[in-house]
């Protein structure tokens, strides 16, 4: 079955030539001209991936963006003007997959496709089954994490990292693995994100628990282990 993609993009010349490329791929597409239009038919729920313009009229790209991950882990590839890296930064930051800078080839945005595709068909739900970790439970499917029966509410970003550390249960994972498979390979903000996030992780899950779960290796990176000591 091919995928299906949604384009978000208020300049229609741009619109149709994107989806002439990718109908040419192969791909199923729709189009969306403006930001509330494109929320609507992105929370509608059954496309494969979405192409969001940055710059739209009615929501901006960042405002549907937000919305849309309030309810949605859809994959987004964000489309900023040139030297936009506020956009860029952002856009990652809210939960966007990947972005391309306008004007791209069109070979840049299908590899760009490709590769988050192939990336998303990982976690699609032949590969979600529960993980565990103690008494941690993190459900990929429903988006939801819990410790025993108590529900522990993480954002998006927060909840991506916890995921790796748990597919990668009792290995340490390098602060440049984490960045690369949490915020993408080309992230752009600040390098000790990753630190900044696994001290959030800590408050939320170690703090509240009383549990030891992720652990510093100086020097290499973070693990989590499964024994809790
Ligand atoms: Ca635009």
């Amino acid at each position: 079955m091919s995928a299906r993609i949604l384009i978000i993009e208020d300049e229609q010349k741009i619109a149709r030539f994107v989806e002439l490329e990718l109908t040419h791929e192969g791909y199923e597409t729709e189009k969306a001209f403006d930001g509330r239009a494109g929320l609507e038919l992105a929370l509608r729920g059954d496309f494969d991936l979405v192409l969001l313009d940055v710059m739209l009229p009615g929501l901006s790209g960042l405002e549907v963006l937000r919305r849309l991950r309030n309810e949605s882990s859809v994959p987004v590839i964000m489309v900023t003007a040139r030297d936009a890296v506020m956009d860029k930064v952002s856009g990652l930051d809210m939960g966007a997959n990947d972005y391309i800078t306008k004007p791209f080839a069109i070979e840049e945005l299908l590899a760009r496709i490709r590769a988050v595709l192939r990336q998303t068909e990982q976690h699609s739900p032949a590969h979600m089954a529960a993980l565990r970790c103690g008494a941690l439970c993190l459900d990929p499917a429903r988006h939801t994490v819990a410790y025993g029966d108590t529900p522990v509410n993480l954002t998006y970003k927060e909840f991506l990292l916890l995921q790796t550390l748990m597919e990668n249960r009792d290995i340490v994972l390098s602060r440049d693995t984490l960045l690369e498979r949490v915020w993408g390979y080309d992230y752009l903000g600040e390098t000790n994100v990753v630190d900044v996030y696994i001290r959030y992780l800590r408050q939320k899950l170690d703090d509240v628990f009383d549990v030891k779960l992720i652990h510093t290796v100086r020097g290499v990176g973070y693990v989590i282990k499964g024994d809790e000591t």
